[in-house]
């Protein structure tokens, strides 16, 4: 396989070569549990998902850890504002640990129903606050640390290598200080990597530690737990675009300076952000789409992973609901070819599952994943390989399933539908819609009720009212 990726250290795309033959180590930042994720976050776990899929098309074995953040992250992403968790726990009368365990499960169904494949290690924060304390002293003996206010802080200026990866310069840091200053600091750049002083007086989660009692800062949860589940040294770092001057950053100065080892991660993946037509989406203003509205208002979630794979993850996406339309019929035309190629298939029980125009089709599409993850290509290819009459039925189909494999477009399961007679798409998906509609009735939203109902006339769905409930059949 000759994988090449954009590598943000050094900004060029490189050809993928892991510290271990045949094995890739991967880790990409995972949520932070005080909210339901927006549809922006499942872009960055999308991109995770196509490059894990893509390694392991590529014959590799693979550890992808992921990270659950349930403690430590400030609104501000350099130690300013309020903790996130504990915020959002206060609003909803719930304890930090109930709210992190409920984010947790709806985060995970959400990656489920988006068909991400899940990470091999996933690791809470809050059960690794050992091997942060271990880390943090390492730290501190190669004297790349000082304490002030009671909390302990890393000294960007014992780093040269500081600001690498975002390109940031030493006196743009110094000349480019942050309005909200915490005064402990010796230069704005530096960063917590233990509060004991916490302004928090309600701190829910304060644990033992060699500075007094407290809580970690935020990037060093990512270090702690990635080097002890992929080691010292490993292949791929990924997360999204906003994490590249602060956290990454803030997590290569300080795993380098405890293991004096460099660089710490080869290669670092950056996914673009997802937009909404009025800008940013951002899950602490509470202005975001989740997964669940999309699926509200009638959409499957592979609809929304089908757009996203028409954009390529290292540009930006502007979210529409017409972008999201026209994704929703290419899987439906999508489903439409598959279920036609297995009716044809099956009819010509001699045409051959193998064949070289199929086989071409097949190289191009990897040729695409494998250039930097290159999906609006690879969708291509697909259809070029569907639309190709020189290609038996059974071969397409087999091809098609096989590039499936990457995209995770759900076509093996329109393929069981079809071959089972069940209904064929979208079914599950207009149930829940037609029981959200009765809930909204019984509970006199009329307009609720009303909007459903026509959101789903809209899809062809036609609904009748009767005296043991609601039934839908197709118009
Ligand atoms: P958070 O839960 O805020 O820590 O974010 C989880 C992941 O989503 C991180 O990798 C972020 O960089 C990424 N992310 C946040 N907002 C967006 C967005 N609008 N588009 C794409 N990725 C995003
Ligand atoms: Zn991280």
């Amino acid at each position: 396989m000759a994988l090449r990726l954009f590598n943000t250290l050094g900004r060029e795309i490189q050809t993928f070569e892991p510290l271990k033959p045949g094995h890739a180590g991967f880790y990409g930042c995972g949520p932070t549990v005080y909210n339901y994720a927006h549809i922006g976050n499942l872009r960055a776990y999308v991109t995770h998902d196509i490059l894990t899929r893509t390694l392991r098309a590529g014959g590799y074995t693979l550890t992808h850890v992921m990270n659950i953040t349930d403690v430590g992250h400030l609104s501000g992403d350099s130690d300013f504002g309020e903790d996130k968790m504990i915020k959002s726990a206060a609003e909803r009368g719930k304890s930090v640990l109930e709210i992190a365990e409920f984010y947790t499960e709806a985060f995970f169904h959400d990656l489920d129903r988006m068909n991400i494949i899940r990470p091999s290690v996933v690791c809470k924060a809050t059960e690794h606050i050992a091997d942060m304390v271990e880390l943090i002293r390492r730290i501190e003996l190669n004297g790349y640390t000082y304490s002030a206010g009671g909390n302990l802080y890393f000294d960007i200026s014992r780093f040269p290598r500081y600001g690498e990866l975002a390109m940031l310069r030493m006196d743009d840091l110094k000349a480019g200080a942050r309005t909200e200053i915490d005064g402990n600091k010796r230069n704005p750049g530096d960063f917590v990597l233990w509060f004991t002083k916490s302004k928090f007086e309600n701190q829910a989660l304060i644990w033992d530690s060699p500075w007094g009692k407290g809580y970690p800062g935020w990037h060093i949860e990512c270090s702690a737990m990635s080097i002890r589940y992929l080691g010292e040294m490993f292949d791929i770092h990924a997360g999204g675009i906003d994490h590249v001057p602060i956290h990454h950053t803030n997590e290569i100065a300080q795993s380098e300076a405890a293991t004096g080892k460099h660089p710490w991660v080869k290669y670092w993946v950056h996914n673009e952000f997802l937009v909404l037509d009025k800008g940013k989406m951002s899950k602490s203003t509470g202005s975001f789409l989740t997964l669940q509205s999309l699926v509200d208002s009638g959409y499957d979630p592979l609809d929304y992973r089908c757009l996203l794979l028409g954009g390529h993850y290292r540009s930006q996406l502007q979210f529409s609901f017409e972008a999201l339309d026209g994704a929703k019929n290419t899987r439906r035309a999508l489903a439409d070819k598959i279920r036609a190629l297995s009716e044809s298939a099956k009819n010509s029980p001699e045409s051959p599952a193998q064949n070289p125009a199929a086989d071409a089709h097949l190289s191009a599409f990897t040729a695409a994943v494998e250039d930097d993850l290159a999906t609006p290509r690879a969708m291509a290819e697909l259809w070029g390989l569907l639309r190709d009459s020189g290609v038996p039925p059974a071969a397409a189909l087999k091809t098609a399933l096989t590039m499936d494999e990457i995209l995770g477009l759900g076509l093996s399961r329109t393929l069981e539908k079809a071959q089972t007679g069940e209904t064929p798409e979208f079914t599950a998906e207009i149930e829940a819609l037609v029981a959200r509609r009765t809930a909204a009735k019984q509970a006199k939203d009329f307009a609720g009720a009303d909007a459903i109902r026509n959101t789903l006339k809209k899809q062809g769905i036609i609904l009748e009212d009767g005296k043991t409930g609601t039934t839908w059949r197709r118009g």
